[in-house]
């Protein structure tokens, strides 16, 4: 059983601000990133500012700026970031490749992580009905290497001992130990557990679109900024636990977890960027102040 407590709890609380420019913020995202704010301001830290940019296909610089002004609007203040530089950048994680291609090489060369050529329609039709709607299926392990194989998973027959790294052309898939709980106390949600296996399954950690996937960008950032608390929407509590893997594999610390709960539209439904109507910038130009957007009421 694994249950990091936060190891860096002595140090000074540095948070981070980390969204997707995919679409306009909404009044989810101004609920946890104020509650983000406040935390460090309480523990007399600071937070950072990460673009979250690596998917190309979905992300576009007009989201960039306008998450940066919207999130200024709120009255929200970060010390390092994409506007501002800072030690620790580049802060946008296109810039950051470099970083993801040494954890995925050290994730091959300890044979963790396996190549996996199953589309998301064969993964999606073995794995049957989701058990959870909000996040992926678990994998049914069709690529996963057999017991008794080569100990060195991910390396692929062909490829040189020590050549250039080549994690394209394919899925890379983290191998979870099965039947393994994972716990941590998250520091609003309280105690958590999720079985490796059940919960989630074997998870990629690079797209065969050669995008490094935001499980391990995020593990990878997280660590080299120095982050002591991560607050996010609860809808990330199973990616907690796929990161709080990633963290050991890669003998990184693990910071301390904060999951918001989530701002639902009159009907129930968790917003997302589609819900432009509940967007910062719609609610702003119709006179609402920073101060109720900040409290994410409906
Ligand atoms: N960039 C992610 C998102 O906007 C959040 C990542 C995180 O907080 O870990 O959904
Ligand atoms: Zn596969």
């Amino acid at each position: 059983m694994i249950d990091p407590s936060p190891t860096n709890s002595s140090s000074v609380y540095r948070g981070r601000l980390a969204p997707s420019p995919t679409g306009l913020l909404h009044l989810g995202h101004a609920r946890t990133f104020w509650i983000a704010a406040e935390r460090a301001a309480t523990h007399g830290g600071q937070v950072i500012f990460r673009n979250e940019d690596l998917d190309a296909q979905r992300c576009r610089p007009e989201f960039v700026q306008a998450m940066l002004e919207d999130l200024r609007w709120l009255g929200i203040k970060w010390v390092e970031g994409p506007d501002c530089g800072g030690p620790a950048g580049p802060y946008q994680q296109s810039e950051r490749r470099g970083h993801y291609l040494e954890a995925w090489e050290k994730l091959r060369d300890l044979g963790m992580i396996y190549p996996c050529t199953c589309s998301r329609k064969d993964v999606t039709q073995a794995a049957g009905a989701p058990n959870d709607l909000d996040d992926e299926p678990v994998y049914p392990g069709k690529c996963r290497p057999k017991p008794g194989g080569d100990s060195r998973l991910g390396r692929p027959a062909t490829a040189e001992p020590s050549g250039a790294p080549a994690p394209a052309g394919l899925n890379w898939r983290f191998q979870v130990p099965d039947g393994e709980e994972i716990t941590f106390t998250d520091l609003y949600l309280g105690k958590q557990r999720m079985v490796a296996g059940r919960d989630f399954g074997d998870f990629i950690v690079w797209r065969r679109d050669d995008v490094p996937a935001y499980q391990l960008a995020v593990v990878v950032d997280d660590a080299a900024m120095g982050i002591t608390e991560v607050v996010r929407g609860a809808d990330l509590l199973k990616s907690t636990a796929r990161q709080i893997l990633l963290f050991r594999a890669l003998g990184l610390a693990v910071p301390g977890y904060h999951h918001c709960d989530l701002v639902r539209d009159e009907n129930g439904v968790r917003l997302a960027k589609r819900h432009d109507s509940l967007s910062i910038r719609k609610l702003r130009e119709l006179g609402w102040t920073a101060e109720q957007v900040r409290a994410g009421k409906t």
